[in-house]
């Protein structure tokens, strides 16, 4: 009974083999790096801020939080990545972002699951492009990762219990304090879906993680419509040295 499965996975396999997502190089067993980009992509590992993720460069107890979150906690409870956003691990993203390659996907999906244990009644909400963006686009990469997330971890999905009201302008040039106020009020839950977000925990999902902003933005608009807890999940994140408080919107009411 395996014959016909594995027949096909062959006849794939020689249409459409698998690659390394940062190289391009055939792989034998399944998509994923090969053992030469492995080494260079800097997974994050602990220890790391147990709010915000931000990893730390010393040895220090578990369950320490950075300086920023101490200071002025986020509206999300955790935010966790898979790899340090660098030269080396940048273009993963940017062919995912810019060039069609979505059939990267459900591997990254598979790594960011990882990111957070298992739960009961969870729900995973892509950070949302407004609809002329998406139109322009064709996909949000955050709900393809997000969507493939909730179908790993046995998780619920929706796209529709957040949605973007302002076309922001792109984040890229800004600021943090900038993209703070880029995206203040950019979010918001329909009136009608507020009820089946009362007391749900959110797994909120893009693709990287830069300042933080607008994660907290969406967090922020989520905590009010009634969800009891936000975690975000991002493959890569901006990790800087001399990082300014991104946490500056009013603090967490919660
Ligand atoms: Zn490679
Ligand atoms: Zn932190």
């Amino acid at each position: 009974m395996q014959a016909v499965p594995f027949l096909f996975r062959s006849i794939v396999d020689l249409l459409i083999p698998y690659r390394c997502v940062k190289c391009g190089i055939i792989l034998e067993n399944e998509a994923g790096l090969c053992t030469s980009c492995w080494p260079l992509i800097p997974f994050i590992t602990k220890p790391y801020c147990e709010c915000c993720g931000l990893p730390f460069d010393f040895n220090i107890d578990e369950g320490a939080l950075c300086a920023l979150c101490s200071h002025s906690p986020p509206f999300f409870k955790t935010a966790r990545s898979v790899f340090s956003y660098c030269e080396e691990s940048k273009d993963l993203i940017l062919k995912f972002k810019h060039t069609d390659t979505i059939s990267s996907a459900p591997l990254f999906a598979r790594w960011m699951v990882r990111l957070h244990e298992k739960g009961e009644n969870l729900l995973c909400i892509p950070v949302p492009l407004h609809w002329t963006r998406l139109f322009m686009r064709t996909y949000n990469q955050a709900a393809l990762l997000a969507k493939a997330m909730a179908k790993y971890g046995g998780w619920e999905y929706s796209s529709s219990y957040l949605i973007r009201k302002y076309r922001t302008l792109s984040q890229g040039n800004f600021s943090k304090n900038e993209r703070i106020k880029n995206v203040k009020r950019a979010f918001e839950v329909p009136q009608k879906k507020k009820k089946q977000l009362l007391g749900r925990k959110v797994l909120l999902v893009d693709d990287v993680f830069t300042t933080g902003a607008t994660l907290n933005a969406c967090s922020k608009v989520l905590l009010k419509a009634g969800v009891l807890e936000v975690h975000a999940l991002t493959l890569g994140r901006v990790v800087s040295s001399n990082q300014l408080p991104l946490h500056s919107v009013e603090k967490a009411a919660r």
